[in-house]
């Protein structure tokens, strides 16, 4: 078996496909090499050598240390130098590198080879005395340090006593015979902690291949996959790659340098990089010396940065993607240390996409495929500036519900948000949130709640405003009649300053700078026009009202999927008729309160049919219980008992009567209309009259009229009798025709068992995975957040249900419900519209289960967007592979 991969002078054993054995390090300087780039020569210890290691005592397999022996004489024949011979002496560095980077987690060694007699010969070969001494107290530095375990700090000490004695203040001010002086005391520090420096180069080498294989199992390589869920049964090790050195402190010809073939903030095609004249790579790194824009280059030679520009053109177009890259300068020669592809800002990921489709490097979906969901997101969304984030202190974490970073003062009630929000930001502090607190939480710039999931009121909402939110965050006790929160020792009073990060669930006291993102640039437009293009599934958005349509419309979405009529019944000039609805006596004074109501709703549908000019719209109708629109505190109940024009005794009776022990599993959605058809009539008279009188305008649209909550085939039928009735009688009246939809949400575990039946009923399903997941797994939506958190600390689940579909058990219940209904009817049109419409891993499983469409909330359309290519394409892959 071969464990050992030469590469150098035109000749590569490995290549770029091989970073499972080679390391992301190994298989990057054996694909330049193959690339005809100029590298230093060296092999690569396979990571199999890592595995086996580990799995035999911290042994070696027995053909290693020949096959290290030969290509080490290869590598002296490569560069004409001899490894520990005093006449030119090879120098090597032993690097780690595994597949995964993991970058300074593990151990490398530069300079090796020295020793008293080699550092004699390299200060005669390069003439420069002072470099070789320098070197070699660096080597032995190194060594003692990652070889032997010797603490850094003896060998600073060292140092700084040095540059005392002679007054400097600089490493590279101390003269030779400091330098020299510094080889002896720091081989003295070996001693006094019982180590030897070895003088044989070989055993130098070899307790430096050993040194990089345990810091494969050092803590801090440990913790680095544990944090970054680096799955370590995935991976065989690390590599060793040893690379004959090449100096770019040679002298005020050679230098070292880091660089972006594109800038990786913006993206634009620029050189982006740092060098420094005479110095090695970890000068730069280190930041001891400020060093000069790659354009310095130059002054050692022209030709030189010609050729390193011509590179990164071979290298981006070898890679098809941006490179980030090391390289060093000897005496004017330029050789290429590392590339691979490079960290880039969510803007510049989205610009170099399309800019590389542009320039014919990659594919349309490659591109899709190089930028990810997150940065689509961080692209909409205010974030935190990085610095200001690292000094703010985190006082608590709850879900992070709505993404975006906010930052303002606190206010216990929405009231207050009203009142102060337009002045300077808030963040409205509640228990939840509810109906009646939708203006507060429109006024404010983020929303932090201490109970409640991820499809909880205050989440729902805040994403459809496109606010961050930090719902469930239990460690906060509020104290509303103190207006102040606590957590732990610390208070928190209103008008204080907090940040919420509603990606992460962070909580911080104080202020952290925020930065405002791009938005729906040019680019991010051309990239999302691609992914609709390529994608099977479309996407329409959850929307109320017509400026919620507009920004769906803005960010590309292709219809309403779920418009919640009920949020329309909170605006000031209905508020007061629903109510008289609910306390109405009989049928007469219910039917006196909706026919005031008709007219207003008429026009609400009017404004977003409008808005959305001919596609598609979805109109839900009421679905929440209506113990939700009437008032609960004292205050509010007399002062709306007075507008209705009954004593505060009656009005309470209404709520005592509408009382109910589980209000989610109770009368709400089209158990309501059931009890109360006059309702379901107003709002189809309402739906259809306003596409009547729009098509008189000359717009055409084609209501899609759903019934929440359906879980017998019989509510459906009884309901869509009424409408359809309502809704025929309307467009006779008018001697015209048009076409409208009725259709049902699936969000009843029920409903997908019996979905054969309700097909055939339906025109449409669109899932309400909100409810499916509250009812399938008997979790309540609105007080799931005390539990989940334990369920996903321990374990006992993986992901909240709330936020990415369970595939196994809610899954299976809505592929039932295709499986089922789409034989019964096959014109059957196939949606989501719970929050995991918005949700990518969600939309790979629902485009996998064979819907059309996802509906979310507008500031999430450019996500679902991508996602729906992402899944289009995966899934294509995945075919071929089968
Ligand atoms: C659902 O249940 O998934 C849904 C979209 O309806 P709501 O959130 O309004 O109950
Ligand atoms: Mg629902």
């Amino acid at each position: 078996m071969k464990f050992v991969y030469f590469f150098g002078n035109g000749i590569a054993e490995g290549s770029g496909s091989m970073k499972d054995i080679l390391g992301g390090k190994g298989a990057g300087l054996a694909e330049m090499v193959l690339a005809n780039i100029p590298v230093p020569a060296g092999f690569t210890i396979s990571a199999e050598v890592c595995d086996y290691y580990y799995k035999h005592n911290k042994t070696y397999p027995p053909s290693l240390k020949e096959e290290v022996e030969h290509n080490l004489k290869r590598l002296e024949e490569a560069t004409g130098k001899k490894f520990g011979y005093k006449n030119n002496p090879l120098l090597v560095s032993v690097r780690s590198g595994a597949k995964i980077s993991m970058p300074g987690m593990m151990d490398t060694i530069l300079n090796l080879g020295l020793n008293d007699e080699t550092v004699v010969g390299l200060a005669n070969s390069t003439n420069n005395e002072r470099f070789a001494f320098d070197s070699y107290r660096r080597f032995i530095q190194m060594f003692g340090d990652v070889a032997c375990g010797i603490d850094k700090e003896l060998f600073e000490d060292k140092i700084k006593e040095i540059k005392n004695k002679e007054s400097v203040k600089f490493d590279h001010e101390i003269s030779i015979d400091g330098l020299k002086w510094l080889v002896e005391e720091y081989k003295k520090i070996y001693s006094s902690q019982n180590k030897i420096f070895p003088q044989d180069v070989s055993e130098q080498l070899w307790v430096a291949i050993d040194a990089v294989f345990n810091s494969w199992m050092n803590k801090r390589a440990i913790d680095y996959r544990r944090i970054n869920k680096i799955k370590e049964d995935e991976l065989l090790g690390t590599a060793v790659s040893i690379v004959s050195m090449v100096f770019g402190n040679m002298g005020s010809d050679s230098g070292t340098g880091v660089a972006f073939t594109r800038d990786p903030s913006t993206g634009e095609k620029k050189r982006y990089g740092e060098f420094l004249i005479n110095a090695q790579g970890e000068d730069v790194v280190a930041g001891i010396r400020n060093p000069y824009p790659l354009e310095h280059l130059k002054q050692i030679s022209q030709q030189t940065y010609e050729e390193l520009l011509n590179i990164f053109d071979i290298l981006e177009k070898h890679y098809k993607d941006m490179q980030d890259v090391e390289f060093t300068v000897e005496r004017k020669k330029l050789y290429m240390l590392q590339t691979r592809s490079a960290k880039r800002t969510a803007k510049a990921a989205v610009k170099v996409a399309k800019d590389m489709v542009n320039e014919g490097l990659i594919t349309e979906e490659e591109a899709l495929l190089r930028i990810s969901t997150d940065q689509i997101d961080q692209l909409l969304h205010p974030f935190f500036d990085e610095k200001s984030k690292k000094q703010a202190t985190l006082i608590a974490k709850g879900l992070g519900a709505s993404p975006g970073a906010a930052c303002g003062k606190i206010v216990f009630s929405a009231q207050k948000a009203e009142e102060i929000g337009s002045k300077e930001p808030v963040i409205l502090v509640r228990h939840e949130t509810s109906a009646e607190d939708v203006a507060g939480m429109a006024a404010s710039v983020g929303i932090l709640t201490a109970q409640g999931g991820r499809t909880s009121h205050a989440a729902v909402v805040a994403r459809g405003m496109g606010k961050s939110a930090v719902v469930g965050c239990e460690a906060i006790n509020i104290d509303y009649k103190n207006l102040q929160f606590s957590v732990n020792d610390v208070i928190v009073k209103e008008f204080d300053t907090i940040s919420i990060d509603g990606s992460t669930g962070e909580v911080f006291l104080g202020e952290i700078k925020t930065v405002i993102p791009s938005g729906l640039d040019e680019d991010l437009a051309q990239i999302l026009k691609w992914a609709d293009k390529t994608s099977r599934l479309y996407v329409r958005a959850n929307a109320d009202t017509p400026q919620d349509a507009k920004t769906a419309l803005e960010f590309g979405a292709k219809g309403i999927g779920l418009c919640r009529t009920e949020h329309m019944f909170f605006a000031p000039d209905r508020i007061n008729i629903v109510r008289q609805m609910i306390v109405s006596k009989n049928t007469k004074e219910r039917q006196q309160a909706l026919d005031k109501l008709l007219p207003i709703q008429k026009e609400d549908f009017k404004a977003l049919f409008r808005t959305m000019n001919g596609l598609e719209v979805t109109i839900r109708l009421i679905d929440p219980p209506l113990h939700e629109f009437l008032p609960q505190t004292k205050d509010a109940i007399n002062e709306v008992a007075k507008n209705l024009n009954i004593t505060p005794l009656e009005l309470q009776e209404t709520i005592k009567n509408l009382h109910e022990f589980n209000p989610m599993l109770g009368h709400r959605g089209c158990r309501l209309t059931i009890t109360y058809p006059e309702i379901a009539i107003m709002q189809t008279k309402a739906i259809i009259l306003a596409a009547l009188e729009l098509k008189e305008e000359g717009i055409d649209c084609i209501p899609e009229i759903m019934i929440p909550l359906v879980g017998i085939d019989e509510e459906l039928k009884y309901l869509k009798n009424i409408i359809k009735q309502t809704a025929d009688e309307l467009i006779k009246e008018k001697n015209t025709t048009l076409h409208y939809l009725i259709g049902t949400m699936i969000e009843v575990p029920r409903a997908c068992a019996v979905a054969d039946k309700i097909a055939k009923e339906a025109d449409f399903f669109s899932f309400g995975t909100n409810d499916l997941t509250q009812m399938t797994f008997g979790f309540s939506r609105d007080d799931a957040g005390k539990f989940l958190f334990d369920y996903l600390a321990k374990g006992i689940l993986k992901e909240d249900p709330f936020k990415t579909i369970d595939t196994q058990g809610v899954g299976t219940f809505m592929k039932m419900a295709v499986e089922k209904g789409k034989p019964a009817n096959e014109n059957l049109r196939l949606g989501i519209c719970g929050e995991h419409g918005g949700d990518p891993e969600s939309i790979e499983f629902v485009n996998s289960i064979g819907l059309d469409y996802v509906s979310c909330s507008p500031y999430r359309v450019p996500v679902a967007r991508l996602a729906a290519a992402h899944a289009a394409i995966n899934n294509k892959t995945k075919e071929n592979l089968d």
